[in-house]
C-alpha cells in the first residue's frame, strides 16, 4: 500500500470568486513561521503510521509563493521522516505569474517533478468571472518555462460549466490546453461554493446558476477531444498520457492512507481520521508546542474513527472513479478478507441491471453510462 504527503500552503495574493478552500491573502507575514511549523509537524509525524511515502503534494493556497530555501527545507524534512524514494512523485501546485525560470529550476533541483497550474479557462471574460489574475498568455509563458527548466511533468485545471459559457468558448479553451501539450489535464465542473462572492452574484440574480446540461455536453466534447489526442481518460474528471496518471491522487481514489500536514489538512490512515486546526496562526501556535505535544493530537481539531463497513463503502465509492482500474477483487480481497459481492452483492447487481457497472473476472467499472450517472451507482453503495 502506498502512502502520500499532501503539504497544505494556505497563501494566496489573491482571492478567485469561486474558492471557498482554506486560503489567506492577507497573511505574507506569516510565511516564514509556517514554513518552519509545517516543517516541525512532518518531522513530529515520522514513521507515526507508515515509515516511508511515496509522494509529496504541495497544494493550497499558492505554494509557489513559498520562496526555494523555504521549499527545500520542506521536502527535506518529508525525505529524512519519511524516507521518500529518490524518484517519488513530487507535484507542486502553481499559479501563472507566480514562477519564474530561477524559482522553477531551484524546484526541479529540489526534486519536486511535476508541476500543476491553475489554467482554468482561455476566454478573458470567463477568467475575470473567476476572479483569476492571469490571461490565457501567463498560463502559455508558464508551461514555456517550467519546461525550460527540465519539468516533463505538467498538469493543467481547467473549470467547465460557468454561467452563461457558451460550448464553443469551452472548446477554445481545451484546444488551447492541448496545444501546451500538458502530460495531464484535471477538467472540475464550477461548484458554486456558500460564502463566496460567486454565490453571491448567483443568490443576488445577477448570474444564473450553472445549468447541468450545458456542463454535460462540455464533458462529453472534452472526453471526446481529449481521448482523440490520446490522452487516457483514468479518472472521472482526470486523463493523462501513458504512465502520467497522478500518483499521489491515486492513493486517494485507492483509499490508501494519507498524511494531510500543515493548516486545515486532512489524515487518513485507515481506521482513523483527523484534520489540523485551519487558521495559519492557530496551526503556528499549536505547532509551537513541540513534537510530544503534536504526536498527542495538539495540532489537531477533530478526528473521527472509521469502522471497517465505512472503509469498504469508501473503498468502492473511490476506486469506481477510476474508470480504466476501478475495484479489482485482489484489491479488495487482499484488504478486506472476502470478496467485494459479500458486502455488496445486491447494490452490484442492481447497478448493473441499471447499465450503470461492469463486473467481470478482474474487478468493477463504470459503464459510459454509470460515468454519467455515477452518484446514482455511488448512493447504491453507501
Ligand atoms: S489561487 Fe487557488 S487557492 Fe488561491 S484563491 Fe484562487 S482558487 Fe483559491
Amino acid at each position: 500500500m502506498a502512502t502520500g504527503l499532501y503539504l497544505h500552503i494556505p497563501f494566496c495574493r489573491h482571492r478567485c470568486s469561486y474558492c471557498d478552500f482554506n486560503t489567506y491573502v492577507d497573511q505574507d507575514g506569516l510565511r516564514e513561521p509556517y514554513a518552519e511549523a509545517l516543517a516541525a509537524e512532518i518531522r513530529a509525524r515520522a514513521g507515526e503510521v507508515r515509515p516511508v511515502a511515496h509522494t509529496v503534494f504541495f497544494g493550497g493556497g499558492t505554494p509557489s509563493l513559498m520562496s526555494g530555501e523555504q521549499l527545500a527545507r520542506l521536502v527535506e524534512a518529508c525525505r529524512s521522516a519519511f524516507a521518500l524514494p529518490d524518484d517519488a512523485e513530487i507535484t507542486l501546485e502553481a499559479n501563472p505569474g507566480t514562477v519564474t525560470l530561477a524559482s522553477l529550476r531551484e524546484m526541479r533541483a529540489l526534486g519536486i517533478n511535476r508541476l500543476s497550474f491553475g489554467a482554468q479557462s482561455a476566454d478573458p471574460g470567463e477568467l475575470a468571472l473567476l476572479g483569476r489574475e492571469h490571461g490565457w498568455r501567463e498560463v502559455g509563458e508558464a508551461v514555456a518555462t517550467v519546461r525550460a527548466a527540465g519539468f516533463d511533468n505538467v498538469n493543467i485545471d481547467l473549470i467547465y460549466g460557468l454561467p452563461h459559457q457558451p460550448l464553443a468558448s469551452w472548446q477554445r479553451t481545451v484546444r488551447a490546453a492541448l496545444a501546451l501539450a500538458p502530460e495531464h489535464i484535471s477538467l472540475y465542473a464550477l461548484s458554486i461554493e456558500t460564502g463566496t462572492p460567486l454565490h453571491e452574484r448567483t443568490r443576488r440574480g445577477e448570474l444564473p446558476l450553472p445549468d447541468p446540461d450545458a456542463a454535460a455536453d462540455m464533458y462529453e466534447h472534452a472526453e471526446q477531444v481529449l481521448g482523440d489526442a490520446g490522452y487516457a481518460h483514468y479518472e472521472i474528471s482526470n486523463w493523462a498520457r501513458p504512465g502520467r496518471a497522478c500518483a499521489h491522487n491515486l492513493i486517494y481514489w485507492r483509499n490508501e492512507p494519507y498524511f494531510g500536514l500543515g493548516a486545515g489538512a486532512h489524515s487518513s490512515s485507515i481506521q482513523r481520521r483527523w484534520w489540523n486546526a485551519r487558521r495559519p496562526a492557530d496551526y503556528i501556535a499549536r505547532a509551537a508546542a513541540g513534537p510530544e505535544a503534536i504526536r498527542a493530537g495538539g495540532i489537531e481539531l477533530a478526528h473521527e474513527d472509521i469502522d471497517a463497513a465505512t472503509s469498504r463503502g469508501e473503498t468502492m465509492m473511490l476506486g469506481l472513479r477510476l474508470l480504466e482500474e476501478g475495484i479489482t477483487h485482489a484489491r479488495f480481497e487482499a484488504r478486506y478478507g472476502a470478496p467485494m459481492t459479500t458486502f455488496f452483492q445486491a447494490a452490484l447487481d442492481q447497478a448493473v441491471g441499471e447499465g450503470l457497472l461492469t463486473v467481470d473476472a478482474v474487478g468493477a467499472r463504470l459503464t459510459e453510462r454509470g460515468r454519467f450517472l455515477s452518484n446514482r451507482v455511488f448512493r447504491l453503495l453507501v
